[in-house]
C-alpha cells in the first residue's frame, strides 16, 4: 500500500475478524496517511505561530480568543517582599501547599495528619494559618503591634486583603500587605523547621523572626531611606519618608 510515497509492506499473521478490526485498521491507515514525510532532519514546530518558533505572544493570543474567565481572585504582587513569598502566599489561598492534609488527599503516606505546631488537629491550610491555636498567638502579636485592634481572620484571603480594609496612606497599606506576606511565611518556615528539623516552634522567635525579616525587606526593596528600626518596630508609618 502506498502513503505518501511509501510503501507499506504488512506481513499478518492472521486475517482481520469481524467489521470492529477492519474499522480500526481503516482509522489507523487515515492516520498515518495525514503526516507528510520527508527526508529531512526530524525537528519541533510551534504550529500556533506561522514562523514556527514559540512566542509567549502567540499564547497570549490564543488565551484572549479563547475568551477566557477572569478568576475570582486575583493575587496582588507586592514589591517589598521577595518573589518566593508572594508564591507562598499565592499557593496558599489556591490551597496548594503540601500540607499533611493535601498529602493524605493525594494518598501519600504521613506519620501523622495532625498540625505539627499544636498537634490537636488536623493539618490543613486554613488550620495551619487561621485556626491552630500557635499562629492565632502570632497574630494577636501581629495585629497588637501593625495597630489592627480589629483584625478578625477567617480565611487566607482576609489576610491578604487586610490592607484594603485598614484605614491609612498607601505606604502605609503596602507595608501592611508586605507584612502579612512576611507573616505567612514564617509560619510555614517554622512549621517546616518543626516538621523537618525538630524544632520546637515559639510564638515569641515566630513574632520576631516577621518584625525582623519585614524590616530587612521593606526597607532595602521600597529605598525609603528614613525607615528605621525605632519607626519600624513601632509601626509608626506615618513617619516614613
Ligand atoms: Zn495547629
Amino acid at each position: 500500500m502506498g502513503i505518501n510515497g511509501l510503501r507499506w509492506k504488512w506481513e499478518w499473521k492472521r486475517s482481520s475478524r469481524n467489521d470492529v478490526e477492519e474499522a480500526k485498521w481503516q482509522q489507523f491507515v487515515s492516520m498515518v496517511a495525514i503526516p507528510v514525510l520527508s527526508d529531512g532532519i526530524d525537528e519541533w514546530t510551534w504550529t500556533k505561530d506561522s514562523s514556527g518558533v514559540y512566542r509567549v505572544k502567540s499564547i497570549k493570543e490564543i488565551l484572549h480568543n479563547a475568551r477566557y474567565t477572569l478568576p475570582q481572585y486575583v493575587f496582588i504582587w507586592n514589591g517589598w517582599v521577595p518573589k518566593k513569598v508572594g508564591f507562598l502566599a499565592w499557593r496558599a489561598e489556591l490551597d496548594r501547599l503540601p500540607t499533611r492534609c493535601a498529602l493524605v488527599r493525594r494518598n501519600i503516606n504521613v506519620e501523622s495528619h495532625l498540625c505539627p505546631l499544636c498537634g490537636d488537629e488536623p493539618e490543613s491550610t486554613e488550620h495551619l494559618f487561621l485556626s491552630c491555636g500557635f499562629v492565632q498567638s502570632v497574630w494577636a502579636v501581629i495585629a497588637q503591634w501593625c495597630k489592627l485592634p480589629n483584625a478578625f481572620v477567617f480565611s487566607i484571603r482576609d489576610i491578604l486583603d487586610m490592607d484594603v480594609h485598614t484605614p491609612g496612606s498607601a505606604k502605609l497599606k503596602k507595608a501592611l500587605y508586605a507584612v502579612c506576606l512576611t507573616s505567612l511565611w514564617c509560619v510555614w518556615k517554622v512549621r517546616n523547621e518543626t516538621v523537618f528539623n525538630q524544632a520546637s516552634p515559639s510564638v515569641q522567635k515566630t513574632v520576631s523572626d516577621i518584625k525582623s525579616l519585614s524590616f530587612v525587606w521593606v526597607k532595602s526593596r521600597s529605598k525609603e531611606v528614613s525607615l528605621d528600626w525605632e519607626i519600624w518596630n513601632g509601626f509608626n508609618l506615618h513617619k516614613m519618608g
